[in-house]
């Protein structure tokens, strides 16, 4: 969107995705390569930007569009990468916690140059990532120069001449598993990132889209910041396509935060889904109690199905001398008790607590009983069993006693089969 006709409310609205989304850091792990997406300021978007037409009407009924700034960072090693720089909010604050000073930016890549992408670049006429080079496609670099000429001149100042981004997914960019794209229709020279990492593969997409909700669903829907409405909807759709066929995660500038997420492709449209972090789960303790699991955050979690009935309960035994041993500030384990397996944990919430701390003495936390597979899965479980959720892996449950590790931000690290012991190489290798 564009800066001086941008919101005309702009205010601070619940998301879904409650806990990690308050602190505005995202982060995906994809192989070697750390991405994140941090957002720069809230924000919603009044339907009238995509025209008060009947379909608009139908598919955000309310009359307004949630939004968000989001930037987004590749990191590998040393290098990092940032893509656009907000509206000038906490973006400097949010980098700053999610470990990046401004210092440690080695590149600056425009998607395009509206005040809302380049609005952070510059702090009185300086350049705010100071060892960072400022990337651009010559499509844009010419719109920059006739739309904004004194805002181009000056951060060419800063920054030293753009370096031109060739927009084809051939040749990489600073790092090996970054390219660029063409989506021009938005402004004339706007670009898209694909990083490919493992068998990850992130599409940043910029303002392919404003509104999640409409523009799915019909792509054919613009917004009146794209300047070449036909191309914007052409292209748009063509990567809503490719999205859903490759397996792609969609990361946009202005879909509620983290902005991220899958496509897939429905009848007439497409679908969205947005990612969820670990942290952004509620459970319920055996007490009744709901618990957000950002309250574990800063540490390692070994999270375990358990039974009582079953020939693996005896694990009890380990994972408490375990707890005894590592609990605290850098680890816990959160045990799910579950009646998929054998129906070995036929009891009641007041049973299974009573069982376990008479039996094993534990003193970790164990929840209320849940489902871990098959229809009834509890959602958290979705995300540790499916990679298009968790960005890593697919491990269903195979029985009692399964082990997820989750390190200490929230990112789906390993899975140990029921049968290896709590206390096995592998499961102490990692804690310590
Ligand atoms: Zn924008």
């Amino acid at each position: 969107m564009k800066m001086n006709v941008l919101l005309t409310v702009c205010l601070f609205f619940g998301l879904a995705a409650a806990a990690s989304a308050e602190d505005g850091v995202f982060h995906l792990k994809a192989g070697d390569v750390d991405f994140y997406s941090i957002q720069d300021k809230n924000g919603e978007m009044d339907n009238a930007v995509f025209g008060n037409s009947e379909a608009v009407a139908r598919l955000a009924a309310d009359g307004k569009s949630p939004s968000s700034f989001n930037v987004f960072v590749v990191k590998k090693g040393e290098t990092v990468i940032l893509i656009d720089t907000g509206v000038g909010g906490q973006m400097l604050e949010r980098l700053k916690e999610a470990g990046i000073p401004p210092e440690k930016v080695n590149a600056v890549f425009l998607t395009h140059t509206h005040g809302d992408h380049v609005g952070g670049l510059l702090r009185g006429g300086t350049a705010v990532f100071p060892n960072a080079s400022l990337w651009i496609s010559a499509s844009e670099w010419k719109f920059w120069k006739e739309s904004n000429p004194s805002q181009a001149e000056k951060s060419a100042k800063a920054y030293g001449e753009p370096k031109i981004i060739p927009q084809e997914e051939k040749t990489p960019l600073v790092l090996p598993e970054v390219t660029a794209f063409n989506i021009a229709g938005h402004t004339p020279g706007h670009t898209g990132f694909l990083i490919t990492s493992g068998d990850v593969k992130i599409a940043v997409v910029a303002d392919l889209l404003h509104s999640s909700a409409i523009q799915f669903a019909d792509p054919g829907i613009n917004a009146r910041y794209d300047r070449d409405g036909k191309a914007a909807s052409e292209v748009r759709r063509k990567w809503m396509k490719r999205a859903a066929e490759e397996g792609l995660f969609f990361a946009a500038s202005h879909v509620p935060f983290p902005g991220v997420g899958k496509v897939e492709t429905v009848e007439n449209g497409f679908r969205f889904t947005p990612v969820k972090h670990f942290y952004d789960f509620t459970v319920r303790d055996i007490d009744g109690n709901d618990i957000s699991l950002s309250r574990f955050r800063g540490k390692k979690i070994l999270v375990v199905n358990v039974a009582s009935q079953c020939g693996l309960t005896p694990q009890y035994k380990e994972l408490q001398e375990l707890y005894a041993r590592y609990g605290g500030e850098k680890f816990t384990i959160l045990a799910f008790p579950s009646n998929n397996f054998g129906r070995q944990e036929p009891g009641t919430d007041a049973e299974i607590k009573e069982f376990c701390t008479k039996n094993y003495g534990v003193t970790f936390p164990v929840m209320s009983k849940i489902s871990v597979k098959e229809d009834d899965m509890h959602p958290l479980y979705h995300w540790l069993t499916e990679k298009k959720l968790n960005g890593v892996k697919d491990a269903p449950v195979e029985w009692n006693f399964q082990k997820f590790l989750i390190d200490e931000k929230g990112n789906w690290m390993d899975v140990v089969p029921p049968k290896e012991k709590p206390d096995c190489e592998k499961i102490l290798h990692w804690i310590n």
